[in-house]
């Protein structure tokens, strides 16, 4: 559509952030524009319509786009946090980044059987979304699929998620 086509153009990209030699892909001009914005969370969430009851995303960005996915859907939504900052994290999970761990915690008072979809921006490698996948796994929730903006081309990401489904808004 021609709103998505201009969506995508708002992807701003800035050479050397957060390091030297990384084109980071900056999506807060996107954000920023209310129609972009709009179609770009109905294309995120279309293919899996009538899919999940509620909409999982993580920090940070990721809660811009699952929070405004969840209205859309008319579902709730649940963060997918940083670790230390949720107040009863019911599980978490280390995950290995280019340098170094992170970990990701998240609440289990969800009902048993409440079906989720997974939303953050942009796979990378995959690792932040493959560990959120197999923490909501570790708690029993089934998983529809994950949605992004769009996956960075090269660095496995789509592989590291294996077989759980993956939509992606732009491009490949
Ligand atoms: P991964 O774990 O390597 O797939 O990295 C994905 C995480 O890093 C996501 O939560 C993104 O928010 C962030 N990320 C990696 N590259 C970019 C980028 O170019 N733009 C925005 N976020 C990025």
């Amino acid at each position: 559509s021609p709103e998505l086509a201009r969506a995508e153009h708002l992807i701003r990209e800035i050479p050397g952030y957060p390091q030297p030699g990384i084109l980071f892909r900056d999506i807060t001009p996107l954000l920023a524009d209310g129609q972009a914005f709009g179609a770009t969370v109905a294309a995120l969430i279309e293919p899996f319509a009538g899919e999940f009851d509620v909409i999982a995303g993580v920090e940070a960005r990721g809660f811009l786009l699952a929070s405004a996915a969840a209205i859309a859907a008319g579902t709730g939504v649940v963060p997918v946090r940083k670790a230390g900052k949720l107040p009863q994290p019911a599980a978490a999970i280390d995950y290995a980044l280019e340098y170094g761990t992170a970990t990701i915690e998240m609440h289990a008072d969800l009902e048993a059987g409440t079906r989720v979809l997974l939303i953050d921006d942009v796979l990378a490698t995959g690792g932040t979304v493959a560990a959120a996948l197999e923490l909501l796994e570790r708690l029993g929730y089934p998983v529809c699929g994950t949605a992004v903006l769009f996956e960075i081309d090269g660095l496995g990401g789509r592989e590291r998620i294996g077989h759980h489904p993956l939509h992606t808004v732009f491009g490949s």
